[in-house]
């Protein structure tokens, strides 16, 4: 197979718009190299959130390169995700280019961490911001371009905004009920990113009635918060995160759901699986992700595949098998 590291020139789609920090969260500088390709999964699955509008890792790959890869590890389709301004016009921008690969599509929506800078006019760098109205405006008409299969990702963050800030918090609540609305007035599923917000996400669900789709994009609670989701007809999407040495209660939650509701990602460029984890991530490395997946709810590998896959397309609808770009 092609080695991750020889990128494919000349594709006429955008190239990325924001790169991923080479300092890590403490300090350290990482290792931007990009991890082996894994085994081959034995039946194709869909990464249903990544962010194609990043670029990371000591070599460039283009959105060609990404599918590539991915396609040749057993991952035949992806949906990026946009999640500021810049982002989602470069995905509206991806979806309507005539080189957009078969296999991708596409969502868009205002991120909870941006929600707050919009609400107040101007992002960390005091550089001014449309209004939040005029945001979700934009995102509203972006979700009209062929391929875009799902509003996300919205919902709340109490790790990277405070709960405390009183302005921060309405704001975040603001924009996930016009996300929500948007959803249920698209008919599209909703991707929802909940972080440090469980009770919270769901409170809001509740009052305003979820979308008939409605997904926990990078699931990240224990099982008796899945049991909650699940209950209520969610599907519970699981990132990398769910092979981490720390996450013994995340895999408590997908063994006591089992396959029925669940869906795989990467929130690539983030959350590389172990044993890669701070290197850069990219689908073709959802091969890890998905053996523990398998281990975890008793499944091979093979009915494991076939689950996730089937899941993921009852959500989003049928998306066709991308050939090598
Ligand atoms: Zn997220
Ligand atoms: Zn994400």
């Amino acid at each position: 197979m092609s080695s991750p590291t020889s990128p494919d020139r000349g594709a006429a789609v955008p190239p990325a718009v924001r790169s991923r920090e080479d300092i890590d969260p403490r300090g350290r500088s990482r290792d931007r190299s990009w991890p082996p390709a894994p085994e081959p999964l034995p039946l194709p699955v869909i990464d249903n959130h990544c962010h194609l509008d990043f670029s990371d890792g000591d070599t460039e790959l283009s959105v060609h390169d990404h599918v590539r890869l991915a396609r040749e590890a057993g991952i035949d389709a992806q949906i990026t995700i946009g999640s500021d301004l810049a982002a989602n016009r470069w995905t509206t921008a991806l979806m309507a280019s005539p080189d957009r690969p078969a296999s991708l599509r596409g969502g868009v929506a205002i991120h909870p961490n941006e929600a707050p800078l919009h609400a107040r006019g101007h992002d960390h760098e005091g550089t001014a911001l449309i209004d939040l109205d005029t945001a979700i405006a934009e995102v509203a008409e972006q979700l009209a371009t062929p391929g875009m299969v799902v509003v996300g990702e919205s919902g709340l963050d109490w790790f990277r905004t405070s709960k405390k800030d009183e302005a921060a918090r309405a704001a975040q609540i603001d924009s996930f009920r016009a996300h929500i609305a948007l959803a249920k007035e698209r008919g599209l599923p909703l991707q929802i990113h909940d972080r440090d917000a469980h009770a919270d996400v769901l409170d809001v669900l509740d009052a305003d009635g979820a979308p008939d789709r409605t997904v926990l994009h990078c699931f990240s609670g224990d099982a008796e918060f899945a049991r909650a989701c699940v209950e209520r007809g969610f599907y519970l999407s699981f990132a990398g995160t769910v092979t981490f040495k720390n996450a013994d209660p995340l895999r408590q939650a997908l063994a006591t759901v089992g396959l029925g509701p669940v869906m795989v990602e990467t929130d690539a460029p983030f959350l590389t699986p172990v044993p890669y984890r701070g290197r850069p991530n990219s689908s073709y490395l959802i091969p890890l992700t998905m053996a523990t997946i398998a281990e975890v709810t008793g499944a091979t590998l093979e009915e494991a595949c076939r689950a996730v896959r089937a899941t993921t397309e009852q959500v989003y609808g049928p998306i066709p098998a991308g050939p090598a770009a």
